[in-house]
C-alpha cells in the first residue's frame, strides 16, 4: 500500500476533532486516499469495496503525534543532568548540552547519534517534530536527509550561536549568517516532508546583529521560526539585562518579526510569560510548544497552558528532549495533565479562595498532542476528511487484564503506561514508514 493507492486501516478508531472531546468508532474502517483521511465508515461503502484492508480489529487506531519541541543532538544523553547538585542552569549546559552538541562538528559521530534517535523516533507514536540540530550545517543537513529517508515529516533548524554560548559552539556573527544562508539555499526546496526552520537558540545566545541577519533570511527564504521563550526567571532577567529598552522577553523577537507577524513562529515553554507576552501569543500565527516534562523538572512549576488556551493561543506539546527525559509523546500527554494539575493546585492555594477547578482532561491533552500541534502543517493531527493521512495503530494488549474495557479506559491506560512496545504500524502522509515485527 502507498500513498496513492486508496487502502483502509480497520480497528477502534480514537481522536479528537474538538478540544473538548474525543470521538470514538469501535471497529470501524479509516480509509486514506491521496495520502489524506477520506472517510471513517463502519462498513466500508461501495466505492471502497475492493480496496486493500490493513485489519487491525481491537487496536487502537489515533493520528500520529506531533513533538514542537526536540534537541536532536541531546538525545545520547537523554536522562541525565536532571539531578545536579549545583542548581544552576549554566551547569546542565556546561555538564552536558554544550559538550554533546560540540560532537556533532564530527559527521561520523552525528551520522551515528542522528541514526539511532530517527530509529527511534520511527517507533514511537510521532509522524511529525520541530527539532533544533546544532551550529553545524553538514550535520544539520546530514539530519534532514535521515528524517527524510526515515518517511517522517519534520521542521528542523541548523541553530544560531553568536554570543554567550561554550567554546567551539561560538560563531561570528558573520560566520552564523553565511553558513545560515548557504543551508536554507541547500535545503529550502530538497524535500516535501522536511524543510528548514530559523533557529536562533535564545536571545541571550544571539546578538542584534544576528537577529537582524535573520530575520532578513527568514523573509527571504519564507521560512518559519523557532525559539525558547520565559522558561525561566533567571533567563528572563538576563533577557533584560542585554536588552534594557523591552519590557518584557517576546519583545527581543517582535522586533525582528519572529513573533508571527510575518512568518509562523513556535516559541517553546512560555512558563512565566506576562499579560503583555500573552497577548502576543495569541497571535493566529504563533504556536506554544508547551514541554511540561522539561517545565516540572527544571523550573518545578508549569506553563498556564489552559489560561493560554481560553485567551485564543495554539498550543502543541514538546518532549524537549533531553531538558525532557523521553521522546514518548503518550507520556508528555500524562505530563501535561499532571503539570495542569500542578498549576491549578498552586493557583487555588495562593490566589482567590474558592477559585475554580480548571485541568487539562485526557481529551485536552490528546488534542494538543495530535490536532494541537498538527495545525502547524496545516490540516494535520485528527482524522477528519481531508487531513494528511498520519496515523498510528496501538496494540494495547499488553495491558489486557481480563476485564471488558472501553475505548476511553484503554486510551486512558495506554496514555499512563504504553510507550514504543505498543507500535504496531505507524502511516505518514498514507505511507506506512513502520511496521512492528511480528513474533
Ligand atoms: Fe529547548
Amino acid at each position: 500500500m502507498n500513498s496513492r493507492t486508496p487502502f483502509a486501516l480497520k480497528g477502534d478508531i480514537v481522536h479528537t476533532p474538538s478540544f473538548a472531546e474525543f470521538t470514538y468508532y469501535e471497529d470501524a474502517y479509516l480509509v486514506c486516499q491521496d495520502a489524506r483521511v477520506a472517510g471513517i465508515y463502519r462498513e466500508l461503502p461501495g466505492r471502497y469495496r475492493d480496496i486493500p484492508v490493513a485489519d487491525h480489529t481491537g487496536s487502537l487506531i489515533i493520528p500520529g503525534m506531533c513533538d514542537m519541541h526536540l534537541h536532536a543532538p541531546q538525545y545520547p544523553f537523554r536522562g541525565l543532568g536532571q539531578n545536579i547538585e549545583k542548581p544552576d542552569w549554566d551547569s546542565w549546559f556546561d555538564q552536558y548540552a554544550f559538550p554533546e552538541e560540540k560532537r556533532y562538528e564530527d559527521l561520523d559521530y552525528a551520522g551515528r547519534a542522528y541514526a539511532r534517535l530517527v530509529g527511534d523516533l520511527l517507533q514511537s507514536t510521532t509522524t511529525r517534530a520541530c527539532i533544533f540540530a546544532t551550529i553545524h550545517r553538514p550535520a544539520t543537513e546530514h539530519l534532514m536527509e535521515l528524517l527524510h529517508a526515515a518517511g517522517l515529516c519534520a521542521y528542523v533548524g541548523k541553530v544560531n550561536m553568536d554570543r554567550n554560548s561554550a567554546p567551539g559552539l561560538l560563531e561570528t556573527t558573520e560566520e552564523t549568517l553565511a553558513e545560515t544562508r548557504l543551508w536554507l539555499a541547500r535545503t529550502a526546496g530538497k524535500y516535501s516532508d522536511v524543510k528548514p526552520i530559523l533557529t536562533p537558540r535564545y536571545t541571550p545566545s544571539c546578538t542584534n546583529g544576528a537577529m537582524e541577519g535573520l530575520s532578513s533570511l527568514m523573509d527571504e527564504f519564507r521560512v518559519p521560526v523557532q525559539t525558547h521563550l520565559s522558561e525561566g526567571p533567571d533567563e528572563i532577567a538576563w533577557v533584560r539585562e542585554l536588552m534594557p529598552d523591552i519590557r518584557f522577553y517576546g519583545q527581543a523577537y517582535d522586533r525582528y518579526g519572529m513573533m508571527g507577524t510575518r512568518q509562523p513562529a513556535l516559541m517553546a515553554h512560555c512558563v512565566f510569560s506576562t499579560p503583555e507576552e500573552t497577548e502576543m501569543l495569541c497571535r493566529p500565527n504563533v504556536m506554544i510548544a508547551h514541554c511540561p516534562d522539561a517545565n516540572l523538572n527544571y523550573s518545578g512549576t508549569a506553563a498556564p497552558v489552559l489560561r493560554y488556551i481560553r485567551k485564543g493561543a495554539r498550543v502543541g506539546l514538546g518532549s524537549d528532549v533531553s531538558g525532557g527525559r523521553t521522546l514518548n509523546l503518550l507520556r508528555i500527554v500524562s505530563e501535561a495533565i499532571t503539570a495542569s494539575k500542578i498549576h491549578w493546585a498552586y493557583c487555588e492555594r495562593t490566589g482567590v479562595p474558592g477559585e475554580k477547578r480548571d485541568v487539562l482532561t485526557l481529551a485536552n491533552a490528546f488534542y494538543l498532542a495530535t490536532k494541537g500541534g498538527g495545525a502547524f502543517w496545516g490540516d494535520t493531527g485528527s482524522f477528519e476528511t481531508g487531513y494528511a493521512f498520519d496515523a498510528v495503530v496501538l496494540d494495547d494488549t499488553r495491558f489486557s487484564d481480563g476485564n471488558p474495557r472501553s475505548v476511553y479506559e484503554r486510551i486512558e491506560r495506554v496514555i499512563s503506561l504504553g510507550d514504543e512496545r505498543e507500535t504496531k504500524e505507524k502511516y505518514v502522509n498514507g505511507s506506512c514508514v513502520y511496521r512492528r515485527k511480528s513474533g
